[in-house]
C-alpha cells in the first residue's frame, strides 16, 4: 500500500524501526517513556516497535530506573551479541581485520604485513580473504551472524551500477580496480554477506565523528595522517563525511616528486614515508631493513633524545619543517571549509602528535585567515591507530540501521552505501 507521500507501510514501519535502533544504540540505555520525545514517535508507536524488535532479539532488557512514584521503568539497549561486523584496513603497511559485536567491541583480530610496500591486487584481496576467514575461526562465529563486511582502502572509491565498488588508488598503482566484484568473484565472504567498500581516509572520519573526537561537532576534517595523508570532510551538508584528497593538494611548484607522479604534492612532505625519505636525504641514519613504524620511532628518538642526550639536528629540522608543511596544508583546509574542528588521526599522526601538535597549530593558525582561524580548534582523534577499522564496520553498521534492524535480502550484486540510499531518501523526501 502507498501512501499519498509515496511512502508505503512497509517503510514508514522500518524508518520506525531504525529510529529506535539508532537512540537505543547511541544514547541508550533508554526507557520506552524516553524513547517517545526521543524519537517523536508516539508511546503507542513505541512499544510496538520496540515488541518487534525484542522479537527479533535485536534488543533487550538492561536494568530499570525508578519512576516519580510510579512503577520502575525498564531500560532497553540493542543486545550487541544480535549481529556482528567486520572492518578491514588496507593499509599502507598492513592489511588489518578486526571482528566486532554490535556495540564494536572487538572480538577477534588478524593482521598481513605488505612486504615491500607491495599492493598486487591478488595480493590484498588474498590477504583480506586469509583474514576474514581467521577471524571468524578465532571467534568460532558462524558466517551466518556477520551483517557485513566493511573495507576502507587508499584512494578514490567509485560506486558503479554493474561493477559495485571501483578503487582508484593512483599512489599505489590501482587504476580502476574492481575491487567488489574481485571479491565476490573469489568467493571471498562466505555465503551472501555484504561487503562495502570506501576511502580509508571517510571511514576514519566516519568513526571520529560517531563515537571519537568529533561527536557534536557541526563540522569537522578529520585527518588520516599514516605513510601518506588524507582527510574526510564531515558538514551537515555531507553528514557521512566526503573523502578529500587532500595529500594531493600541490604545496611547493616543481617541488619533490609524489607517489602519484606529480611534483610538489602535500604528501611529498608528510607523511611517514616522504618524512623518512627526506631524513634520509638530508643524511639521517635511517635504520635499514626495518618497517616505516620502527624508522620513524627511530627518528623522534633522535630528534628528542628520550635520556635528555643531543639531539640530532637534522632530524629535527626535517620534523619541524614537516609541521609547518601540515600547518600550511591544514590552513587551505580551514579557508576552503571553514570548519569548526579538525582533528588528526592515523598511526603516525597519533605517535608525533604530542610532540608536532603545538607547532602544526600554531602554523595552520598563522597561514589561514584570522577570522576562521578563531573558529577552529585542531586535536588529535581519540580512536587510536586502529580507527580506520572501527569506521570500516561502521559501513555495514551504517546499513543495518537503514534497514530497520532488518538483514539484507540474499542477492549477491553490488550494492549502494547506506549513506548513498539515506542521501537520496531525503533528496525526494
Ligand atoms: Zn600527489
Amino acid at each position: 500500500m502507498t501512501g499519498r507521500s509515496g511512502r508505503t507501510v512497509r517503510d514508514l514501519r522500518r524508518a520506525n524501526r531504525t529510529a529506535v535502533l539508532q537512540r537505543l544504540y547511541f544514547d541508550g540505555p533508554l526507557s520506552r517513556f524516553e524513547l517517545g520525545p526521543a524519537t517523536g514517535l508516539s508511546s503507542g508507536s513505541v512499544s510496538n516497535v520496540v515488541a518487534d524488535l525484542v522479537a527479533d532479539g535485536l534488543v533487550e532488557e538492561a536494568g530499570s530506573v525508578d519512576s516519580d512514584g510510579g512503577r520502575p521503568r525498564t531500560l532497553l539497549r540493542v543486545a550487541p551479541l544480535s549481529g556482528h561486523l567486520i572492518g578491514v584496513d588496507v593499509g599502507e603497511t598492513r592489511v588489518r581485520v578486526e571482528l566486532f559485536d554490535l556495540a564494536l567491541t572487538e572480538v577477534a583480530r588478524a593482521e598481513r604485513p605488505l612486504e615491500q610496500r607491495r599492493y598486487d591486487v591478488e595480493v590484498i584481496v588474498d590477504h583480506i580473504r586469509t583474514g576474514v576467514a581467521d577471524v571468524l575461526d578465532a571467534s568460532g562465529l558462524a558466517p551466518a551472524r556477520l551483517l557485513g563486511v566493511g573495507i576502507g582502502v587508499p584512494g578514490i572509491v567509485e560506486h558503479t551500477p554493474d561493477q559495485g565498488a571501483v578503487v582508484h588508488g593512483q599512489t599505489i598503482g590501482w587504476d580502476a580496480i574492481a575491487l567488489e566484484s574481485l571479491l565476490r568473484a573469489g568467493s571471498l565472504l562466505p555465503g551472501t554477506v555484504p561487503c562495502f567498500i570506501d576511502n580509508g581516509a571517510r571511514t576514519l572520519g566516519q568513526a571520529e565523528m560517531w563515537f571519537g573526537a568529533g561527536r557534536g561537532a557541526r563540522s569537522a576534517l578529520v585527518v588520516l595522517f599514516g605513510s601518506g595523508v588524507g582527510a574526510c570532510l564531515a558538514t551537515p551538508e555531507v553528514e557521512h563525511g566526503r573523502a578529500v584528497e587532500w595529500g594531493h593538494l600541490t604545496v611547493r611548484v616543481r617541488g619533490r616528486r609524489c607517489r602519484c607522479g606529480a611534483l610538489g604534492c602535500l604528501e611529498a612532505y608528510a607523511g611517514a614515508e616522504s618524512l623518512l625519505a627526506r631524513w634520509r636525504e638530508e643524511g639521517g641514519r635511517v635504520p635499514g631493513d626495518t618497517d616505516e613504524e620502527t624508522a620513524l620511532e627511530a627518528m623522534l628518538a633522535a630528534a628528542h633524545p628520550p635520556d635528555g642526550g643531543v639531539a640530532d639536528p637534522v632530524a629535527l629540522a626535517v620534523l619541524e619543517e614537516t609541521a609547518e608543511y601540515l600547518g600550511a596544508g591544514l590552513s587551505d583546509l580551514i579557508n576552503l571549509f571553514q570548519p569548526e574542528r579538525i582533528l588528526i588521526g592515523g598511526w603516525a599522526g597519533l605517535r608525533l602528535g604530542p610532540r608536532f601538535l603545538p607547532a602544526v597549530r600554531r602554523h595552520a593558525l598563522s597561514y589561514a585567515l584570522r577570522h576562521l582561524a578563531q573558529k577552529v580548534t585542531i586535536e588529535l582523534g581519540s580512536l587510536g591507530p586502529d580507527a580506520v577499522t572501527v569506521g570500516a564496520a561502521i559501513l555495514p553498521l551504517a546499513d543495518f540501521f537503514a534497514r530497520g534492524g532488518r538483514r539484507p535480502e540474499p542477492d549477491s550484486g553490488p550494492r549502494r552505501p547506506a549513506w548513498q540510499a539515506a542521501l537520496r531518501e531525503r533528496a525526494t523526501r
